[in-house]
């Protein structure tokens, strides 16, 4: 058995940052034994009972969990263009992510049914360089085949309560989620939600206006901007865009109209014509918190009857993934105090971005729901430190630069995601989180929500051998050319960021060097498919 250590004087165990010694197998992939509050000699460790193949001291670097990446797109097979398993699971790997959970949709397929995940798991075969998990999606119609997904690996569904921008992956209703919440009692796993929803206009008791936060100018055409059908598309519904993501063929320029021509002809209303598209805050104002809040208030509505109607002891568990509005911490806040089983996650972006600061027409910084305001980039700090907000994920969305629309600039007209994954690290260092916090959000919460925290997310004996070493002391810059996505294309190329991950081991090999290596020659990841058991 090959038996090799690491250690350093900083190790970020459960309990804290430490020095710390790791004896790990490379056959089994497993951590063996762990010291912490030292670093072992070898004639130490070979006391213990390890006789060493060999052992690496990478002190004054630290070493992590990898870490697990819980809301990533990698849109394989069918939006391959985008992205895929090879280039997305080695950015991943880059920046120490170990493991992530794949979204089931912007694949063609998507994830719905037994037979689309065949073809999932068959697009992934021999292209991994990180573990991968998997999430279901929960669309009308497929509740049949939730049962036989769980059954077959997927951690858990996600669903829309607004349009999700691809036709192959439909929003559900109110009824839609009690039943899933019903049929799915006593399960161990999670139902998930892309929590915006727009109402009609008529059953809304507020306006955008007295919803918003600071810093942020308001104008006249605010209230119709978040009220017309053809803006509420996750992703751009109208237009050459749109053509592209839905049907990949050639739209003929002249019968284009854009997002905002579809909807001043919807509203029948000639003062959106005055809406500038490639000011950002003519987006941010189509998507206001409201639609945050009302989706949220829905869902936990939903699992409050799903709750006294089975029990709580059944209920599945509920998550809002990229949760962005302050607006909505204090609904969560008092769902988890009546006890109702509901997490939430925020996104590296929303944390590290504030819409005062995105500058006109860089449609590279849109996402659903929006960036928003500084103000409440600092209550999600807020609500992280105080625990409402659990884990912090990338939502890595990426796309080809053509659907970004960059040449005109109209963010209507976008593909909405950014992509991130494997920078998630260094932003949230850099934005002053403690390494203990990003252990927390990242690794450990991210693994339980996801059901491996009995193999990953921790460096504890019997757990994998997933590392993360990061130089803690040092500066890197971001750049579009120095990314591995396939479209070189992100919202923080220049950005100059505090910290820089070294290497990158998943179970107990080494699939990342920064300085040498480069990736491993092989793909080294597996697929995970075992049945949660929490
Ligand atoms: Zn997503």
């Amino acid at each position: 058995m090959m038996i090799k250590a690491i250690a350093s004087n900083y190790v970020a165990f459960h309990e804290g940052i430490h020095p710390g010694t790791i004896i790990y197998s490379v056959k089994t992939g497993k951590i063996l034994d762990t010291v912490c509050g030292n670093v072992l000699t070898e004639q130490e460790i070979f006391n213990r009972g390890w006789d060493l193949d060999s052992y690496e001291i990478v002190s004054p670097y630290l070493i992590m969990p990898g870490l697990v990446d819980s809301h990533v797109h990698l849109n394989e097979p069918g939006r391959t263009e985008w992205e895929g398993f090879e280039t997305g699971t080695k950015a991943a790997v880059a920046g120490g992510v170990t493991t992530v959970i794949d979204m089931p949709l912007n694949a063609i397929p998507p994830t719905t049914t037994i037979e689309n995940f065949k073809l999932k798991l068959d697009a992934a075969e021999g292209q991994l360089w990180c573990d991968v998990g998997f999430w279901g999606g929960l669309v009308p119609h497929n509740l049949d085949h939730l049962k036989p997904l769980i059954e077959a690996g997927v951690r858990g569904f996600k669903g829309f309560l607004i349009d999700s921008g691809v036709d192959e992956f439909p929003a559900i209703d109110k009824r839609y989620i009690q039943q899933a919440l019903h049929i799915l009692q006593g399960e161990k796993t999670m139902i998930m939600f892309h929590a915006e929803l727009q109402l009609p206009e008529a059953g809304h008791e507020h306006t955008v206006v007295d919803h918003h936060g600071e810093g942020i100018d308001e104008f006249d055409d605010c209230n119709m901007l978040s009220t017309v059908k053809s803006l509420s598309s996750v992703e751009p519904k109208y237009g050459q865009v749109s053509e592209l993501i839905q049907h990949h063929e050639e739209y003929p320029m002249d019968s284009i109209i854009t997002p905002l021509e579809a909807a001043e002809y919807e509203a029948n209303d000639k003062s959106l014509a005055n809406v500038d598209p490639c000011d950002y805050k003519s987006f941010l104002l189509s998507r206001p918190d409201h639609f945050e809040t009302d989706a949220i208030s829905l869902i936990v509505d939903c699992l409050r009857n799903s709750v006294l109607k089975d029990g709580i002891e059944r209920s599945p568990f509920v998550h809002i993934v990229h949760l962005a509005s302050m607006e909505a911490l204090p609904i969560l806040k008092h769902a988890k105090e009546i006890g109702l089983p509901i997490t939430a996650e925020t996104c590296f972006h929303y944390l590290s971005l504030a819409a005062e600061n995105i500058p006109e027409s860089k449609t590279f910084y849109k996402c659903c729901p929006p960036i928003r305001s500084e103000k409440n980039r600092k209550a999600l700090w807020n609500a992280l430190r105080q625990g409402l907000l659990t884990s912090v994920v990338s939502d890595h969305s990426p796309c080809t630069p053509e659907l970004k629309n960059l040449a005109k600039g109209d963010f209507f007209s976008a593909w909405g995601g950014i992509a991130s994954v494997g920078l998630g690290i260094p932003l949230l260092y850099t934005n002053g989180a403690s390494i203990a916090e990003i252990v927390k959000w990242c690794c450990e919460n991210t693994s339980k929500q996801v059901g491996l925290d009995h193999k990953k997310g921790f460096l504890r004996t019997g757990y994998d051998a997933d590392f993360a070493i990061f130089d803690m002391n040092t500066y890197q810059m971001v750049t579009n050319e120095k990314v591995y996505y396939k479209n070189k294309l992100t919202a923080y190329d220049g950005s100059k960021l505090k910290g820089l991950v070294r290497n990158t081991y998943v179970r107990g090999k080494m699939v990342f060097a920064v300085e040498g290596m480069g990736h491993s020659e092989h793909p080294l990841g597996q697929t995970i498919l075992e049945r949660r058991s929490t």
